[in-house]
């Protein structure tokens, strides 16, 4: 980034990685140690204003005034689940837009569920985010903030990130990979990479790209279907990108990254969930040490049915018959429609 030229625009300080954040505040003819601890003061304290950075001297905060920009969000509802205590957080953003995020308790911490764009393009037959297309990308800062707004509202510590709420992650790209570097630097919340998984719908490119970046975060890939022609029918992406490319460049991210995927299935009844879909993904699978997340379909206005108890066990039953870990995901917050596929970019 050229911070030398005439802005037109203020900058996004909490958006730049910590080598950025310095030579932005050397640009400023400040040392850098200064552009550390406002990383600081943004990433670990959490700090939403520049008078709340103390150790930074008063002229240089009012000169960060000028100059950059902090955009908070801004806590417009929170719905608790009476099922299982999630809580659903609808923010709105500085330009007015709005995007929601999940809570969700589990025995081993806290984990949040971000969006990655105000709605989203993909178009997935069976999920709502996708109702009002896409508006914009998020920035690094507006996906951080979702964590740590969560955080400061529950004053609990969050020790999981899934960005499975609203957006398509491998096309917002830089601001995603950005996310995941500032939120598990040592100076930042720090949490583990290992703990922060990115679901995508399947860009073949960018999931290789991915692989590529040294970066240890948990790959999902939605995949939904056992064969192209069911795929299709339910995801527009995959015109774009077979099957096989989409489980190549899978096998391609875990050669480089050591990282095995995990595959996602929401389960419709009478499309994806009979024993012969089941038997064909165990086929497509095999040999891929995969890790199959099976969920059946939450209720939107897309009226997709969910399958049937039966369905989802004779499937899971010939998953595991052919070696395949599976795990039945809990369908948390439901009853706010805080659950897979139920976030919105509108607060009816
Ligand atoms: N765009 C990314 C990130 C969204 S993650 C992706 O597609 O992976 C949200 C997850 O919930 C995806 O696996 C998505 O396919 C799934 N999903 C969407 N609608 C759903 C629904 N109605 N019921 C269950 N899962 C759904």
């Amino acid at each position: 980034m050229d911070f030398t030229s005439p802005h037109s625009e203020k900058i996004d300080i909490r958006s730049l990685p910590l080598e950025e954040m310095g030579e932005f505040i050397k640009s400023l003819g400040e040392p850098a140690y200064r552009g550390e601890q406002i990383f600081v003061w943004l990433h670990e304290k959490l700090a939403e204003t520049f008078d709340e950075m103390t150790n930074i001297p008063k002229k240089l905060r009012e000169r960060l005034k000028e100059s950059c920009e902090l955009k908070n969000l801004k806590v417009k509802t929170v719905q608790r689940s009476k099922l299982d205590g999630t809580e659903k957080f609808l923010f709105e953003l500085y330009d007015g837009n709005y995007i929601e995020s999940v809570l969700m308790r589990y025995s081993y911490g806290n984990s949040v569920c971000v969006s990655s764009q105000v709605g989203c393009a993909m178009g997935c037959r069976f999920c709502a985010s996708t109702i009002d297309g896409c508006v914009r990308n998020l920035s690094a800062s507006e996906i951080l903030s979702q964590v740590y707004k969560i955080q400061k509202e529950t004053g609990e510590r969050v020790s999981h990130v899934v960005v499975m709420g609203m957006g398509e992650p491998l096309v917002n790209y830089e601001n995603v990979t950005d996310f995941v570097r500032i939120l598990s630097h040592e100076n930042a919340l720090h949490i583990s990479q290992r703990n922060i998984t990115i679901s995508t719908c399947g860009i073949a490119p960018a999931i290789i790209k991915l692989g590529k970046e040294s970066l240890k975060v948990t790959l999902a890939l939605s995949l939904h279907a056992p064969n192209d022609e069911i795929r299709r029918s339910i995801m527009p992406v995959a015109k774009k990108y077979s099957m096989e490319e989409v489980l190549s460049a899978c096998r391609e991210y875990f050669k480089s990254t050591g990282r095995r995927v995990t595959f996602e299935y929401c389960l419709i009844g009478g499309v994806n969930d009979s024993k012969e879909n089941a038997r064909e993904l165990a086929k497509r699978l095999q040999g891929m040490g995969a890790h199959v997340n099976l969920i059946p379909v939450n209720p939107t206005e897309k009226n997709m049915k969910p399958s049937d108890e039966k369905s989802i066990k004779d499937f899971k039953d010939i998953l595991e018959g052919a070696h395949i870990t599976v795990t039945r995901r809990r369908e948390l917050g439901r009853d706010i429609d805080g659950a897979c596929g139920q976030l919105k970019r509108r607060m009816l």
